[in-house]
């Protein structure tokens, strides 16, 4: 990092900018924490500082930074003017806050290529009385990316959720030493917050039926007897992470009114969702290119063309055939509403449109789309995107980076003498560390990376606006820290290993770009294994 080009000069130097504007708006919020009744009086200085954050970040390409301080400016509307801001909004506030307390720290403190991965979760807390098991959970969970404290006494576990509510608790039933005081704790714990913290209960002795109700009932999402599998426990930590992350329905609105585009835009971005609004029809092609909706809302009647007939033009592309799209549309014949849905129409809502029913409409409709869609493009068993999808993006993302000018790398990675693990261990086993390495890769990758099975026991990742030596960096960082995870198979665990090849795309197809990776990824298995290699320019 000492022979920097100009280049990466300037841009460490904007960097420093957004990081600057970053601290002033986290600054403002801690005032507002430490008391609440200023909260009206800084309100504005709040939002000003983070308009003038996602500006900065916007302009020099931060995206991290741009995407946490828009999620705050979106919960503008929830806060009148003036007023103090109440619990529960400053709960939702605290999770782009949070967001951005973990890349500002992150971008500063370390060097450019950990700025690839991105802690993206509250912290993960574990109490347990056996502290053998403890270090060993703790020492998983990190190598996954999760954050963690460990605590051995009840006050400071209290102490440290009433500061920064966690993810999830991982906890001794008997925390503490008497039968029972881990779930009291927990009970104490839950009645100060307003959503359940998810608590995975330990239980090494205790199984019975009284036992477990009563985990159940104070939040015990898990309970784990007589033993803990770290594998499986993983997975349940990943799945709450998740959960409780959902992105926004990305909505596109068509109509020509300008006051009705606007009323709806304002609808859904109270409701957390993403609107693109145009009011010219023939700006579809190119609103569904750029946008890429998960719903489409369009009007009836329009000048030059109507609703139905934008609507069967979108039909006529295969991608956008499970796409929603919901008519809105002051006609009341229904005769003629049924025939608009039979030309590719999922709902007909009429106008004046009631914003709950709207509301509640998309979100039927887009959990819906979202089911079917992981349906079509993801792996079952990872979750990760098929073959097909991964080959879908790689196209779409070379043509991206050709269009802004940014380099784009490919790597392919597969599993070391993966065989011999199913062999060992059985193929249950071995289809559990093919989950491990794709929760390992999700953990530690950026949200805009593209994570593909490609097959069996082969992957392939899609990095965006990446340099090659950046690539190289992020790609062994992982490949060391997977191949120190610990394995459970019954009573003893093992590691596994992975090689890796990675090309730098020059423009090529998507097709070349795969076999030059391909090539590399051979060559890192012909130098012995557990490597990452590079294509030849
Ligand atoms: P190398 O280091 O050369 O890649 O050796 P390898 O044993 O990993 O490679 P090989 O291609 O010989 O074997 C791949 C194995 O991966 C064979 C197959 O049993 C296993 N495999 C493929 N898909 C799955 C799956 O979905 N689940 C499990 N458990 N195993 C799988
Ligand atoms: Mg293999
Ligand atoms: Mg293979």
């Amino acid at each position: 990092m000492n022979d920097q080009s100009p280049k990466d000069k300037l841009r460490q130097h904007f960097a420093r900018r957004v990081t600057t504007q970053a601290r002033v708006v986290l600054d403002i919020w801690q005032k507002i924490i430490d008391a609440p009744p200023t909260s009206a009086a800084l309100q504005t200085d709040l939002f000003a500082a983070t308009e003038k954050l996602v500006r900065y970040a916007l302009r020099f390409d931060m995206t991290a930074h741009a995407d946490a301080g828009l999620k705050l400016i979106e919960l503008r509307p929830h806060w009148p003017p003036g007023t103090e801001l109440d619990p529960a909004l400053m709960a939702r506030l605290q999770n782009p806050i949070d967001e951005l307390y973990r890349v500002t720290l992150r971008r500063t403190d370390q060097e450019c290529a950990d700025a690839l991965t991105v802690f993206r979760q509250a912290p993960v807390y574990v109490a347990l009385d056996n502290q053998e098991l403890m270090a060993r959970l703790i020492k998983q969970l990190e190598l996954f990316g999760f954050r963690t404290a460990a605590f051995t006494d009840a006050r400071s576990l209290l102490d440290a959720c009433a500061l920064h509510k966690p993810e999830t608790i991982v906890m001794d039933v008997n925390f503490g030493g008497a039968p029972g005081q881990g779930m009291s704790t927990v009970e104490q714990l839950q009645s100060r917050h307003e959503t359940p913290i998810p608590i995975i209960f330990i239980s090494e002795d205790d199984g019975t039926i009284e036992t477990r109700l009563r985990a159940s009932r104070c939040g015990g999402e898990e309970f784990f007897h007589p033993a803990v599998d770290p594998g499986q426990l993983i997975e349940k930590v990943e799945a709450y992470t998740h959960k409780t992350t959902v992105e926004p329905y990305r909505v596109l609105v068509l109509d020509d009114s300008r006051a009705q585009a606007k009323f709806l835009k304002n609808v859904l971005t109270r409701a957390g969702m993403t609107p693109y609004v145009i009011t010219d029809p023939m700006q579809i092609i190119h609103a569904l290119d750029e946008f890429s909706p998960e719903i489409i809302i369009l009007d009836m009647y329009m000048p030059g063309c109507t609703g139905m007939e934008i609507a069967q033009v979108i039909r006529q592309q295969d991608r956008l055939h499970s796409v929603p799209i919901i008519y809105l549309s002051a006609e009341e014949d229904i005769g003629k509403q049924l025939y608009a849905m039979s030309l590719g129409g999922d709902d007909f809502l009429t106008k004046p449109i009631d914003p709950k029913h709207l509301v509640a409409t998309l979100h039927n409709r887009g959990r819906r789309a979202r089911s079917l869609l992981a349906l079509m493009i993801r792996d079952s068993l990872t979750g990760l995107y098929n073959h097909t999808h991964t080959l879908h993006l790689l196209e779409q993302e070379i043509a991206k980076a050709r269009q802004n000018e940014q380099e784009l790398c490919f790597a392919m990675l597969d599993l070391d003498y993966f065989k011999r693990v199913n062999d060992s261990y059985g193929h249950p086993i071995g289809d559990r560390v093919l989950r491990s390495l794709s929760m390992f890769l999700k953990q530690r990758l950026r949200k805009t990376d593209h994570i593909g099975r490609y097959g069996g026991e082969e992957f392939a990742i899609i990095l965006p606006n990446t340099r090659e030596s950046d690539a190289v960096l992020v790609m062994d960082e992982i490949r060391e820290r997977f191949s120190a995870l610990q394995q459970p198979a019954g009573h003893r665990d093992f590691t596994v290993t992975f090689s890796c090849g990675i090309a730098s795309s020059r423009g090529e197809t998507s097709q070349a770009l795969c076999e030059r990776a391909d090539q590399a990824l051979y060559a890192a298995k012909a130098q012995g294994r557990n490597a990452v290699v590079t294509a030849p320019p």
